[in-house]
């Protein structure tokens, strides 16, 4: 198998227990080394989704947060530390992931993910996981990737409830967050600062966020596209709605309707 010759020894081991599985074995593994991941925030949300794609071993991972490490986050933000209070949040969790592995290249930018900086990010991009924690930044998030034809890993957690969905317009049946999340519509700006969070929700849907971008790199399973999955941590419940695109949708639709316009 020529392919395996692109893993080394301490590849093979490392990666052993992906190999292993049948669906995901060394090429899905080859696939996953030579991806590159961006992580739009370095949070609750972030920490499990960089140390899982750390571990997985994304060759490549961009981390934008401009935030800094601060003593109330440690109770749910697990990439980070308290000897690490006070540091930029993508350079702290950069050490825990080189920490479980040295061998990936992982970029960090302290800075707000806004337009211009997507803009330039998200094209290089072969997943986008959208770990932020407002409306507004979701959104542009959003439109990069309806843009450049990015597959968008998108969760949110606040108190018992989290949320995750995959949004892959390259599918013309998928919907863009927006289609689901109009950016108009007045959304209750919640934040975990006000109302708190419960800490292993966030955990919960870090981990599913991980698993779905790990899923959509190596080319394995049934990605979460077309299906809004919402996790309630009192109950320990989770449920799924069955959700498609917006043909009004202010993000994706009009580039259709542009495209179906045409004249042939
Ligand atoms: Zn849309």
């Amino acid at each position: 198998m020529p392919i395996a010759k692109r893993m080394d020894d301490d590849d093979l081991l490392r990666y052993s227990r992906h190999i292993l599985l049948e669906e995901f074995g060394i090429e899905g593994q080859v696939r996953v080394s030579a991806s590159h991941a961006l992580v739009i925030g370095a949070g609750g949300l972030g920490s499990p989704v960089a140390l899982y794609l750390a571990g997985a071993g994304v060759g490549r991972i961009t981390l934008v947060d401009d935030d800094e490490v601060d003593l109330t986050n440690l109770q749910r933000q697990i990439a980070h530390t308290a000897s690490r209070v006070g540091q930029a949040k993508v350079q702290s969790a950069a050490v825990a992931m080189g920490e479980i592995n040295p061998t990936i290249l992982v970029r960090t930018h302290v800075r707000r993910a806004d337009a211009a900086l997507l803009e330039e990010l998200v094209p290089h991009a072969d997943v986008v996981i959208d770990c932020c924690d407002n409306f507004a930044t979701r959104q542009l998030v959003n439109q990069a990737c309806v843009r450049h034809g990015k597959p968008l890993v998108a969760g949110a957690a606040i108190r018992f409830d989290g949320q995750l969905s995959v949004y892959d317009t390259r599918d013309t049946a998928s919907p863009c967050y927006a289609c689901l999340f109009p950016p108009d519509a007045h959304f209750e700006e919640t934040r975990c600062a006000v109302l708190g969070v419960f800490a292993p929700v966030v955990g919960t849907i870090g981990v599913l966020q991980a698993g779905e971008a790990l899923k959509l790199l190596a080319g394995i399973g049934e990605p979460l596209a077309g299906r809004l999955l919402m996790f309630d941590g009192r109950s320990a419940s989770f449920d799924t709605l069955r959700v498609s695109r917006d043909p009004a949708c202010p993000v994706c639709g009009q580039r259709h309707t542009t495209h179906d316009a045409t004249p042939g």
